[in-house]
């Protein structure tokens, strides 16, 4: 990242704000400042599984909630192992309505000081961004959500019914917390999840879409095992199970799913069509949208990463482990198969078929559950999206708003598996070059606070006024 393009993001976002330009690109409003405090209080708490840290970062936020006026009885951690949930209730007019639920979550991937260029717990601001563990996933979601919050109140605003903030611990890994606190906000009208969707900016940061993550694929591990009595490497048979587990796997590579529309991905693929850069993918999109069995349409898709998960389910080998000795026939082979189930198929679905495509009875396929539910999409609500484009467009008029897929799994499916609807609303713009989520280097440009918190201000406004 160079200096002058640091300087042009700032100026780029800075100008959405009507703030003065500052070199930086650092926030200038008061609730904006308030994120990056947040934010930067957020990246110094270690909230890496196993570490029993989410509940020190609950009391950080706590006390910040507290200063700004929320009261005690509206704020409780629940603890679930070493991590837990934390809820921050904001009453409305009417406390009998179901509370609108906004989500993000406390926890982060895993990060080894030695692979990254600056300590990954230390709030590191270069350059026009802050660098750190969580800078984006999801210390930016738990920063911007509260601060929206902490402004709201400070305007003396009240919702016309709760709005609840709920903030998980365990979101990267098994998601206990996420079920447990699903659980207790199951009465929600709505979720906006502030760890999904979000607007993308161009190489040179102009504004280019925002994303609303209105569906998730379902996540599903499948493990293959094939065993036999082995013997001496010297000695082979007629069986060899690493031989026939990699041609069980290879036929999986290879097999192609039965290409899928739903009113979700057709809203997704018709906005997409209008943004991509390459006429030849915005044709197979819309000739895609116009017939499922068009075989040019879908080869054009399914070559793109990007693209060949909006249209069907994928299923790839990940992982394998067999044989036990250079000179001997192995015993045993096991393999993982990682798939992104298009919503509304089943996993047993998809495990009959790998049965099929494996076509070897020797070998046997079992789903391995960690926790992830079947998905199905929120449909999507007129109200929900005015109130997002409505948001969005006060910082950049015009600009497309774009329903999306995502391949999966964020918090929201623990509630949109209870028929709550879900969307994944993050206010924040970056380029896809700035998107270190989970990797080295985790950053979020400081110029998108000031406005993603307006954006969060005003959607919660719109539903809850
Ligand atoms: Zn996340």
């Amino acid at each position: 990242m160079t200096r002058a393009a640091a300087l042009s993001l700032a100026s780029a976002l800075l100008a959405l704000t009507a703030a003065p330009a500052h070199a930086e690109g650092e926030p200038q409003t008061r609730c904006g400042k308030e994120a990056l405090d947040i934010l930067k209080e957020a990246i110094e708490v270690p909230t890496v599984a196993g570490r029993g840290n989410v509940p020190k970062l609950a009391e950080k936020l706590k006390a910040r909630f507290l200063a700004g006026g929320f009261s005690e009885k509206d704020i409780a951690f629940t603890p679930v192992g070493e991590t837990g949930y934390m809820t921050v209730r904001y009453p409305g007019r009417d406390r009998k309505a179901k509370p609108l639920v906004v989500i993000a979550h406390m926890d982060v991937v895993e990060a080894k000081p030695e692979d990254w260029e600056r300590d990954p717990f230390t709030a590191v601001i270069e350059d026009g961004y802050i660098f750190g563990r969580g800078s984006d996933d999801d210390k930016s979601g738990v920063a911007i959500g509260s601060a929206a919050l902490l402004e709201l109140k400070r305007q003396g605003w009240v919702p016309s019914h709760d709005i609840v903030f709920g903030i998980s611990g365990d979101e990267e890994t098994a998601m206990a917390s996420t079920k447990a606190m699903a659980q207790t906000l199951s009465n929600a009208d709505l979720v906006l999840n502030i760890d999904a969707g979000g607007g993308l900016l161009s190489t040179d940061n102009k504004p280019l879409f925002f994303g609303v993550q209105a569906g998730e694929k379902t996540y599903a591990d499948y493990t293959l095992t094939m065993s036999d009595a082995g013997g001496h490497s010297s000695r082979p048979g007629s069986v060899d199970v690493i031989a026939e587990m990699g041609a069980a796997l290879d036929a999986i590579w290879k097999h192609k799913f039965t290409p899928r529309l739903s009113p979700l991905t057709k809203a997704y693929l018709e906005g997409s069509a209008a943004q991509v850069a390459d006429p030849k993918i915005a044709k197979a999109m819309r000739d895609f949208i116009a017939d499922q069995t068009d075989a040019e349409a879908i080869a054009a898709l399914s070559a793109e990463p990007e693209w060949i998960g909006v249209i069907r389910t994928t299923c790839v080998p990940t992982m394998i482990e067999g044989g036990h000795a250079p000179n001997a026939l192995p015993q045993s082979v096991t393999a993982n198969v990682n798939c992104r189930i298009f919503p509304g198929t089943s996993r047993d679905e998809i495990k009959a078929e790998l049965a099929k495509i494996v076509a070897n009875p020797k070998i046997a396929i079992a789903f391995k559950d960690n926790g992830t539910l079947e998905s199905i999409e929120s449909p999507l609500d007129d109200k929900v999206m005015a109130a997002v484009t409505k948001a969005v467009h006060e910082n950049v008029p015009g600009l497309a708003v774009i329903p999306n897929m995502s391949a999966g799994a964020t918090d929201s499916m623990h509630f949109r598996s209870q028929g709550i609807r879900a969307y994944g609303v993050t206010p924040t713009y970056m380029r896809s070059e700035d998107s270190f989520a989970h990797g080295l280097n985790e950053r979020l440009p400081l110029a998108t606070l000031d406005p993603g918190v307006k954006q969060m201000v005003s959607m919660l406004k719109s539903l809850a006024q």
